[in-house]
């Protein structure tokens, strides 16, 4: 897309909840990876990095104080406590994607998705992405085997919290096979780019459609 029709294009948010391990990174890196309009919200988190995490890559690794630094200074779009830490959406590189044209991708909890749909209801599209069975879920956290036991313990007691927002998203994909997952996502994307009120472009074009009658 050239940039003059990126700027008469209206970006949209689009936000991706989930338990943890039921695909929502993979699925939204691949998007990402795949389409040069859309740019990943990196969140700022007080949580230590993961083997392989890099820093400005998945998350902004930052420190308690800095992360309460940051809340007083209003520097996030929203954040939340979720696993016993601090995550947020910084509210500067967001702002700056919006402005250019671009879409952003949010990778957070029902409660950041909440409170983006509250910030900007017209142009927040939320996707759940939901595991095929409990038992699945357990096994795809096991198998990342980056976390001990007690934290993946702790997280799959917070999946049924997660699941039970399940209603106040306007899609909700059951991820059991990645690529029908994957292709259901990126239908979802393109057809909520095609809205009109995305569009305010088209009103022009109707205009010279009109005129040339
Ligand atoms: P993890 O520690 O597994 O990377 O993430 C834990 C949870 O925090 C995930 O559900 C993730 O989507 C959520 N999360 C990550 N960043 C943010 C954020 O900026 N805001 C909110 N509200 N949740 C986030």
């Amino acid at each position: 897309m050239s940039n003059s029709q990126a700027a008469r294009r209206r970006g949209l948010l689009l936000v991706i909840s989930s338990p943890s391990g039921a695909g929502k990174t993979s699925l939204s890196r691949r998007l990402i990876s795949e389409h040069p309009d859309l740019t990943l919200s990196v969140s700022a988190t007080t949580r230590t990095p993961r083997p392989g995490e890099a820093d400005g890559r998945e998350y902004w690794f930052v420190t308690a104080a800095a992360f309460r630094a940051m809340v007083a200074d209003e520097a996030f779009l929203e954040w939340a406590e979720v696993h016993e830490h601090a995550y947020g959406s910084p509210r500067a590189p967001i702002m700056r994607h919006l402005e250019d044209g671009r879409d952003v991708l949010f990778d957070i909890d029902w409660q950041g998705a909440q409170a983006i749909a509250r910030s900007a209801p017209e142009d927040t599209v939320r996707v759940f992405i939901l595991p095929p069975t409990m038992a699945d879920l357990a096994r795809r956290l096991h198998a990342r085997a980056q976390d001990p036991e007690d934290v993946i313990a702790r997280r799959l007691g917070r999946a049924r919290g997660e699941i039970a927002h399940w209603r106040e998203y306007d899609y909700v994909i059951v991820n059991d096979d990645f690529d029908l997952a994957y292709a259901q996502l990126s239908s979802i994307y393109h057809a909520e780019r095609l809205r009109r009120v995305r569009n305010p472009w088209i009103a022009r074009v109707v205009q010279s459609l009109l005129d040339e009658a």
